[in-house]
């Protein structure tokens, strides 16, 4: 048996806006990343399938489906929030996004393997429950949490986000949600500009202040999540693994670098060694510099297969 998975699939690029950066060369710079070296070669690669309407219900609801998926346009792109589009196959490609997560967490719940990543786009974390937004349709990482909590082995997950941006999505889809602990990192007075003050026992934000480094990203996860995480005590780890917080990326202002992923990455393998039984499921969110995102996911992913 192999210990991890990749779960992705090609379709996952028919996803394009003109001129965004969210753009389908990040999913094939990832992969060809991983299969450059070797990476994918340690892992077993399952080809997602679409996710299961019934699966995304316990998250949006139908009428944001049905919606979505009316507006895709035949040709070109449609503009279906502020800074977020959609072309001809993007519904497609979100349900993909959404049936990987779902596919990996059920895998592991089964102990097919003990944890998966998920190379996809759309990205999730900024989808409320009826609210598409920041490039992404349906909330991918909720979807699994929830995916998990319908399972009756398992009682309390933890999600947690170091994108450079608060998932504002993922706080509104779980805030009264207590079996659900969520830890988000993120650039201060940034976007998504929503419940960026928001926190109860079971949201814990660590804002960073622009030009935050590595030693400030590491002191608040020390700060906020870990003492959050050994009360929560979680049966299953998801990781939110935006990687739009290291220093080149052309959205964010932090400066973190790929050993900053590898330290947090190593911190929640081993939270799920001692809680979850190993259980963990990371999915891709932001990163938006080529060459850093794909060197930033060859080093999570070595990480989990150490
Ligand atoms: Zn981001």
């Amino acid at each position: 048996m192999s210990k991890t998975a990749l779960y992705t699939h090609p379709d996952c690029e028919h996803h394009e806006m003109e001129r965004h950066p969210e753009r389908p060369d990040r999913l094939r710079a990832v992969m060809q990343r991983l299969d450059d070296t070797g990476l994918s070669d340690q892992m077993l690669t399952v080809t997602a399938g679409e996710v299961e309407d019934v699966d995304i219900w316990r998250v949006h609801p139908g009428t944001f489906i049905d919606d979505l998926a009316i507006r895709e346009p035949e040709s070109g792109a449609v503009k279906v929030e502020t800074d977020t589009y959609m072309s001809p196959g993007s519904f497609r490609a979100a349900k993909l996004a959404a049936g990987a997560n779902t596919a990996a967490t059920r895998a592991v719940l089964n102990g097919e393997y003990q944890q998966a990543f998920c190379a996809i786009r759309p990205p999730g974390h900024h989808a409320e429950i009826s609210q598409a937004m920041g490039f992404c349709l349906f909330n991918n990482v909720a979807i699994a949490a929830e995916t998990a909590l319908a399972d009756e082995r398992i009682d309390r997950v933890a999600i947690l986000d170091f994108d450079v941006h608060h998932c504002n999505g993922t706080v509104d889809i779980f805030k009264n949600r207590e079996e659900v602990l969520v830890c988000s990192s993120f650039q201060e007075n940034f976007y998504p500009f929503r419940y960026l003050d928001y926190h109860n026992e079971h949201i814990v934000s660590s804002p960073l202040e622009a030009g935050a480094t590595g030693r400030d990203f590491r002191q608040a996860v020390e700060q906020d999540w870990i003492p959050a995480l050994l009360s929560h005590k979680p049966d299953f780890i998801f990781i939110s693994a935006g990687f739009d917080a290291h220093h080149l990326d052309p959205l964010g202002q932090l400066m973190l670098v790929e050993e900053d992923f590898v330290w947090v990455t190593r911190l929640l393998k081993d939270i799920a060694a001692d809680y979850a039984g190993g259980r963990l499921v990371s999915t891709l969110e932001g990163g938006y510099d080529l060459e850093a995102l794909s060197s930033c996911v060859d080093a999570h992913v070595s990480t989990l297969l150490e």
